[in-house]
């Protein structure tokens, strides 16, 4: 018989231990910092890496920024704004609500965050390294919010050794860009990658933007290919572009979902679209999609997995169902459309 004893784990251990789940590689990192950008209501984020992001991510946003008594509270576990109650969790509608990023990040990294508020005289600055949390000090810093991460996994080289190529690393982050770009177009957003500006995005409400950005993400083939989606019914909106069947992919590299804004793969839904789509693709080629799906955030759980790729739907048979209906509705139409138009 072994005696064991039960302890407490140190906070530091605790947080890499949570990183292990978040923090992947450097494009979970800009995902994180990004989603909390806008989350504080950002006009503009701005991301800077150099090597791929493993010597340093660097986003900056001009949102609403955190109080210098908050600061420390911001980096630790289980510390967030966004939610205070059960309740709140069952409705959340912010990206972030486990208040684990930070501290995760800040666990394995060189970190800082830089930020002043609208009314504060100027802003503050707070250090972590290693786990280690120093004192805010004072800093020049405009409206809004910096977070530095420098020489990600420099202390957990099992991770590290995980990390590839610059080029590799920097596709994952532009690709995640490319999905976050679709997905809200009234954000301007700009990749820096070793000094040189690899990405823009202009942002604004109109709608002149959400083709530019569709022209921008993917491409003239898809966008002249493009169906225009929209249609409510229960309580469930399906709004977005689907690519007419001509237009098709040897891989699911075109397949975007969002659900109430949150970029997630869904089985499920992926499943209705494949079989919308049956009767009129080749067998082993992909549709082309970008999707948006809104319902009450209670119909939703987007609490299934710490990085929060994967939701789970109160009535996954409805949604199937509403998501396989629209897009056969709207592609039976197009058929049509084509039937019809040598005879005008
Ligand atoms: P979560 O996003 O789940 O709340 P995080 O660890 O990502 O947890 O962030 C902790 C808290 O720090 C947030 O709830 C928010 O109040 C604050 N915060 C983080 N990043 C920013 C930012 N860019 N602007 C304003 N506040 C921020
Ligand atoms: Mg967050």
């Amino acid at each position: 018989m072994t005696e064991t004893r039960i302890r407490l784990l140190p906070e530091t251990l605790a947080n890499q231990i949570a990183a292990g789940e978040v923090v992947e590689r450097p494009a979970s990192v800009v995902k994180e910092l990004v989603e909390n950008a806008l989350d504080a209501g950002a006009g503009r984020v701005d991301i800077d890496l150099e090597e791929g992001g493993a010597r340093l991510i660097r986003v900056r946003d001009d949102g609403g920024g955190i109080a210098p008594e908050e600061l420390a509270l911001a980096v630790q576990r289980h510390a967030t704004s966004k939610i205070a109650t059960l309740d709140d969790l069952e409705a959340v509608a912010t990206l972030g609500f486990r208040g684990e990023a930070l501290p995760s990040i800040a666990s394995v990294s060189r970190f800082r965050i830089l930020s002043k508020r609208a009314h504060d005289p100027h802003g503050h600055a707070l250090e972590v390294e290693g786990g280690r949390v120093d004192k805010p000090v004072p800093v020049a810093h405009g409206e809004g919010t910096t977070v530095e991460v420098r020489d990600l996994f420099f202390n957990v080289p099992a991770r590290k050794k995980f990390m590839r190529a610059e080029r590799t690393e920097l596709g994952h982050i532009e690709e995640w860009l490319r999905s976050l770009a679709l997905a809200r177009p009234d954000v301007e957003l700009r990749l820096g990658h070793n000094g040189k500006a690899t990405r823009r995005y202009r942002g604004g409400q109109d709608a002149l933007i959400a083709d530019d950005r569709l022209l921008q993400t993917l491409g003239e083939e898809f966008t002249r290919n493009a169906l225009a989606v929209g249609h409510e019914a229960a309580g469930l909106a399906l709004r977005g572009w689907i690519a007419q069947p001509a237009y098709n992919r040897p891989s699911a590299d075109q397949q975007y979902l969002y659900v109430n804004g949150r970029s997630v793969r869904d089985r499920s839904i992926a499943h209705a679209v494949k079989m919308a789509y049956a009767d009129v693709l080749f067998h082993g080629r992909q549709p082309a999609y970008v999707l948006f799906l809104e319902l009450d955030p209670r119909r939703v759980d987007v609490n299934v997995h710490p990085a929060k790729h994967e939701v789970r739907f109160r009535d996954a048979r409805l949604v199937h169902d509403f998501v396989y209906r629209t897009l056969k509705d709207a592609l039976a139409q197009t058929r049509a459309g084509v039937t019809a138009t040598p005879n005008m």
